[in-house]
């Protein structure tokens, strides 16, 4: 497929020692790892093209700012969006999806106006509506799953109703896996005049995605999980929506003109990015974008899936495992429990022998309380695993089973 032993190379943090045991890090959905270009890209911000952006007349300041809109416009590609004003830089998807909560909600939402959300999102598609409820009055419908973690979509047609304002629904999830069918979501919503948000915190690093074909009204997605900086997001937004929204937050770079009466907003997308923008940021998450265009979103996919296939196969081989999670079309994270060993004891001894796992309830409690569980184990797969670290894996967990 592709040599997974050169792009090693690219990520000096994976080849350290970790209580003297090679480190092995399946913990990609929490964050992605750094090429060596993206580290090189913050550094060379840094030392030689910082000055703050749209506001300098002198070279460095002309130089940060194209940088920093060069970047949006690769962005723009990256997800196939029809304008490069119709990315807004946010610090991650968690602040993209309470920039659309908040702002459409004070638009478009009175007391009894109802968002559909689905039973798999993580808090961070859950609160910020919770939030709103408590403002404005509206109400939460949730899209059941089945035993397979598909959604339900007979389920989700039937919460329509004339009060329905937005759907708001995971792309991948970050628990179960699962790839949702966004697209029919999507074109379903929209038969019904129902605008729809996709959190793509977990699609973006795996699957490719393109705005025009999706049709979605706004998608999000971090830097951080597509081996880019922390701190830096997106919101992809259609202009017609953006347009009609409120600002989120005032300051500097988003107006027009200000006097003590009255403000004018700028335009798209500066007046969604009140404040100085992570510059250094956003140019390092388009070398990010780069390095995975380079690979191939494809042969990502393959791969990962690929992996994905031999970990779950070897998985289930060990007697007391239940995976949650097996939908036919699937991204790379595999949530599990071992018999009754508690998730932070299967951790912390996969940590002893280098193995890095996230434990918990994944910021997703809903949905470990319809699973009947408090938390689990999920290991989590990217384009530089090898099949070799999966083996050391189950080992691992079939060790630490064994100990029980
Ligand atoms: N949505 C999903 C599905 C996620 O997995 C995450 C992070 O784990 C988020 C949203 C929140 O992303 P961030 O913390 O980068 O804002």
């Amino acid at each position: 497929m592709f040599d997974v032993q050169d792009i090693r190379k690219n990520f000096p943090i994976l080849s350290q020692k970790i209580y003297d045991k090679p480190l092995i890090y399946l913990d990609n959905a929490a964050t992605t790892q750094k090429p060596r270009v993206v580290v090189e890209k913050i550094e060379s911000g840094y030392y030689s093209v910082n000055a703050n952006v749209h506001r300098g007349v002198h070279f460095l300041s002309l130089a940060a700012t194209e940088a920093h809109e060069d970047a949006r416009k690769t962005v723009q590609r990256f997800i196939g969006a029809r304008s490069s004003h119709e990315i807004v830089f946010t610090r991650g998807t968690t602040e993209s999806i309470n920039l659309v909560a908040s702002s459409f909600a004070d638009e478009f939402m009175n007391p009894g106006d109802e968002v559909i959300i689905s039973a798999m999102e993580h808090h961070s598609n859950i609160v910020p509506w919770q939030i709103q409820a408590a403002r404005k009055g509206i109400a939460l419908k949730v899209i059941p799953f089945r035993d397979n973690g598909e959604l339900d979509m007979d389920a989700y047609k039937q919460l329509f109703s004339e009060k329905t304002r937005l759907v708001s629904v995971v792309h991948v999830s970050n628990v179960l896996g699962t790839v949702n069918p966004v697209r029919d979501m999507i074109a379903f919503a929209h038969l019904q005049g129902v605008p729809v948000l996709v959190d793509g915190a977990q699609a973006v690093p795996h699957i490719e995605v393109d705005m025009q074909e999706l049709d979605a009204d706004f998608y999000t997605f971090s830097s951080h999980k597509i081996y880019g900086p922390t701190g830096i997001g997106v919101l992809y937004g259609k202009e017609e929506w953006l347009d009609r929204l409120p600002p989120y937050q005032g300051g500097g770079e988003m107006i027009a003109t200000v006097t003590f009466e009255k403000t004018v907003f700028n335009e798209l997308p500066y007046k969604f990015e009140a404040g100085t923008p992570d510059y250094i940021g956003s140019a390092a998450l388009a070398t990010a974008l780069d390095y995975v265009s380079a690979l191939g979103l494809s042969r990502i996919e393959a791969y990962e899936n690929e992996l994905l296939a031999y970990a779950t196969a070897k998985m289930l081989s060990i007697e007391g495992i239940r995976i949650y999670g097996r939908a036919p079309h699937k991204s790379s994270v595999i949530s599990f429990l071992a018999g009754n060993i508690h998730h932070y004891d299967m951790g912390m001894l996969l940590d002893r022998l280098g193995i890095a796992v996230r434990t918990g309830h994944h910021c997703a409690q809903p949905l470990m309380q319809l699973l009947g569980i408090e938390g689990a184990v999920r290991a989590s797969f990217s384009f530089y695993n090898t099949k070799e670290e999966i083996d050391a894996f189950v080992e691992g967990v079939e060790r630490v089973r064994k100990m029980f």
